[in-house]
């Protein structure tokens, strides 16, 4: 006897109404995507539950790849068998006899199939009793235990299963539409993507470059990390901004420490252009109040003026600990602390300006023509596609 499914629970989902479906939908496509690699495994909805048909591969490295899906509440190693209380009363034992760290245990029968002959009630007892008799040292605790037994009775068969496993929560990546990340080498902007994603939305990235003040191992770097967040969700654009004429017209033209708070509306500018050509509805950043100079209440102000599009700031409101807490989870943390130069550290004047003013702003950028600039930057604008695949494709390679 062995777990043959994984039951996956999708708690927030249950609330989107007549959306459901759409949702669920996703969310099968995202767990089957994510899967591909392991062959035979299904992912399948029997009356308004999702299972997992494992078709002999090991859980674990399954259950692991799960806990990353966004969409996901929870989930559990379930066994299938037939509508039988012999046959339920050994796959409970089972169930009982995997978990760990287990001392007391109770049995939940959901009864969901009508015309079986035993009742819920009488079903708990008859396999609470079965369970007692077969193990040493476990006991039965209905109201704190260590483990649910659930057995659930459908008529086209039952379900068992154990310990339930806390999965990654929020939403199927691709139900909320597209958001454009500006996303730098630092240790927030993939923070910021990462959360993004949890709540369903899909990501493009855009990185300001600045060759030969930043090197190519400052790009790959950014490559990297969207490499990473594509383990969240799908394959991910970035758009490489050459960056370098215009950021040198901004600082030459600048004074009073304006170059921070004006190359950082070009960026808005620009990120605008690009969401416009690819159908995008918002901008996210990295962005922490108070965190820099360009995080002020004032600096926001000032900078934000120049787009009118959403901007996402899912860290605004965060401690640095507790970002770089979530940039370890998520395994970009140590990418992000390479040392490589980054394009707003070599041009940041001596003492950045903290209240900027959005006059100001403006006539200092009366100075040239920065249109011209930027059609010319926006049209030098390489994207990369990066998928989770191709870096295996990568590593594959070298080993020849
Ligand atoms: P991060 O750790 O994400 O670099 P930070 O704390 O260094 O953030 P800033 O340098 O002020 O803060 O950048 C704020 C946000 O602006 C970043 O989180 C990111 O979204 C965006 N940003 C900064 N530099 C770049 C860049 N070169 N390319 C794209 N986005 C950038
Ligand atoms: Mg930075």
């Amino acid at each position: 006897m062995e777990f043959d499914h994984i039951l996956i629970r999708y708690g927030e989902l249950a609330l989107k109404g007549r959306n459901q479906n759409k949702f669920l939908n996703k969310l099968q496509h995202n767990i089957q995507q994510q899967l591909k690699s392991f062959s035979g495994v299904k992912v399948k909805r029997i009356q308004g539950r999702m299972f997992i048909l494992l078709n002999g591969q090991d859980p674990e490295p399954i259950m692991n790849k799960c806990q990353q899906i966004f969409g996901i509440h929870s989930l559990s190693l379930a066994l299938k068998v037939t509508n039988d209380v012999e046959e339920i009363k050994k796959a409970a034992l089972y169930a009982l006899l995997q978990a760990t760290h287990v001392h007391t245990f109770k049995v939940v029968t959901k009864r969901a199939h009508k015309g079986f002959p035993v009742g819920s009630l009488e079903m708990n007892q008859i396999i609470g009793g079965y369970l007692l008799e077969n193990s040493e040292g476990i006991t039965v605790d209905v109201h704190r235990p260590d483990l649910e037994v659930r057995v659930e009775i459908r008529t086209d068969a039952t379900y068992i299963t154990s310990a339930t496993i806390p999965g990654a929560g929020g939403l199927p990546v691709g139900t909320s539409g597209k958001t454009l990340l500006l996303l730098s080498g630092g240790i927030d902007s993939p923070v910021a993507g990462y959360l993004t994603m949890k709540r369903g939305v899909e990501l493009e990235a855009i990185h300001f470059h600045s060759p030969p003040f930043t090197s190519d191992r400052a790009k790959q770097k950014v490559l990297d990390l969207a490499e990473k967040l594509t383990q969240y969700g799908h394959k991910i654009k970035v758009h490489i901004v050459p960056f370098t004429k215009l950021q040198q017209q901004i600082f030459a033209e600048t004074k009073d420490g304006y170059g921070m708070t004006i190359m950082r509306r070009m960026m808005f500018r620009i990120s605008e252009a690009v969401c416009k050509q690819e159908g995008i509805l918002s901008i996210a950043t990295g962005e922490s109040l108070g965190q820099v100079a360009s995080q002020t209440m004032d600096s926001m102000n000032t900078i934000n003026e120049v787009t009118n599009y959403p901007i996402l700031r899912p860290l605004v409101a965060m401690d640095k600990q507790e970002i770089i807490k979530i940039a370890r989870k998520i395994d970009t943390y140590d990418i992000s602390i390479r040392p490589y130069e980054d394009c707003c550290t070599i041009f940041v004047p001596k003492a950045p300006k903290t209240k900027p003013k959005r006059d100001k702003s403006a006539y200092y950028e009366a100075k040239y023509n920065y249109d011209a600039l930027l059609e010319e930057t926006i049209a030098g604008i390489e994207t990369i596609t990066i998928t989770g695949q191709k870096r295996q494709e990568d590593q594959f390679k070298d080993l020849f």
